[in-house]
């Protein structure tokens, strides 16, 4: 799951379409003296407008030579649709969605949106169409309000309260010493793990993009603030293509489509009432990690 935290790539990921110097967030770029391992290919094209049909097609892949983590993976995700992704710790869950924004490029095969490589796309505008939420949220000292504009830069006050009260962070921002103006991160106010969740997720409703990748949280929140994510997360997801490394299992369920990924690439698909009634691996993992009653 770790693959998302690096933080050159995570700058990278949500850096290409913005402007220098929001507040804190210079000090941070200076982080960034690494050159990205992947870059624009000569002519390569904006992509805008995608649906988010995604296509991986004999997909090899791996971090270091001679160990491929992924062998010939074939995968279709239509528009619109929402896939967890389950398996064992390290079998490539996080790996198959780190491609997805080059992260890293496959080694073989190809990975398509809309039909068109994302190798032909430049970095900055396929990251425009794919937006993040993981665990590990990253802040900088600024105001909530800088925080949550993240998403969009040159998003105007009554956007950021509507993301904020879709994301159900508008009570925790009233409450603030400063509302909108409060300045957190290091200095200032602490927010809890499932608010920044939330600021997070607020981010991504300004962001809006086709796209979503989701790194589901594998430590346990209280069951309101719980309750208060699940829900706006499949509100985010509403319309828009959703990968999840997927740990809970009301997303598990709630998917469109579960993936189950182990050692060999793609093992099982299909919705939950399915792989169990197949009674096959998901079943058996099912069972495992989340105990015998599960219907
Ligand atoms: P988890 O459920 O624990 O998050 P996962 O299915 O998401 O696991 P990945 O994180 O994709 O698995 O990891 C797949 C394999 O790739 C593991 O063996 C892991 O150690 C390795 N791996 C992941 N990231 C890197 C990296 N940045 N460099 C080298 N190896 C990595």
């Amino acid at each position: 799951t770790n693959v998302f935290f690096r933080p050159v790539e995570k700058i990278n990921a949500v850096i290409e379409s913005y402007p220098k110097g929001i507040a804190g967030f210079k000090r941070y770029l200076e982080i960034l003296d690494t050159e990205p391992d992947v870059a624009d290919s000569p002519g390569a094209i904006e992509a805008t407008g995608l649906r988010g049909d995604i296509r991986y097609q004999g997909v090899t892949f791996g971090y270091e030579e001679g160990r491929s983590i992924l062998r010939n993976l074939d995968l279709s995700i239509r528009a619109g649709e929402t896939v967890a992704f389950v398996g064992p710790s390290g079998a490539g869950k996080t790996t198959i969605c780190s491609l997805l924004p080059r992260f890293y490029d496959v080694n073989e095969g190809s990975i398509t949106i809309d039909g068109i490589d994302i190798r032909q796309m430049t970095l900055a505008s396929l990251r425009r169409q794919i937006g993040i939420v993981q665990q590990d949220v990253f802040l900088f000292s600024g105001t909530i309000r800088e925080n949550i504009a993240y998403g969009k830069l040159d998003a105007d006050l009554e956007e950021i309260w509507e993301a904020a009260r879709r994301a159900r962070l508008d009570d925790v921002i009233r409450n603030l010493p400063e509302g909108m103006d409060t300045v957190i991160g290091e200095r200032g106010v602490k927010l809890s793990g499932g608010q920044k969740q939330r600021l997070a997720i607020a981010r991504m409703f300004l962001k809006n993009p086709p796209i979503l990748i989701l790194d589901e949280a594998t430590s346990a929140l209280d069951t309101e603030t719980e309750l208060a994510i699940q829900q706006s997360l499949a509100e985010l997801s509403q319309g828009r293509t959703t990968l999840v490394v997927a740990h809970r299992l009301t997303t598990i369920k709630n998917a469109d489509r579960i993936v189950v990924v182990n050692e060999d690439g793609v093992a099982e698909q299909g919705r939950h009432q399915e792989l169990i009634a197949a009674g096959g691996i998901y079943h058996r993992l099912h069972q495992a990690q989340f105990g015998a009653v599960y219907q």
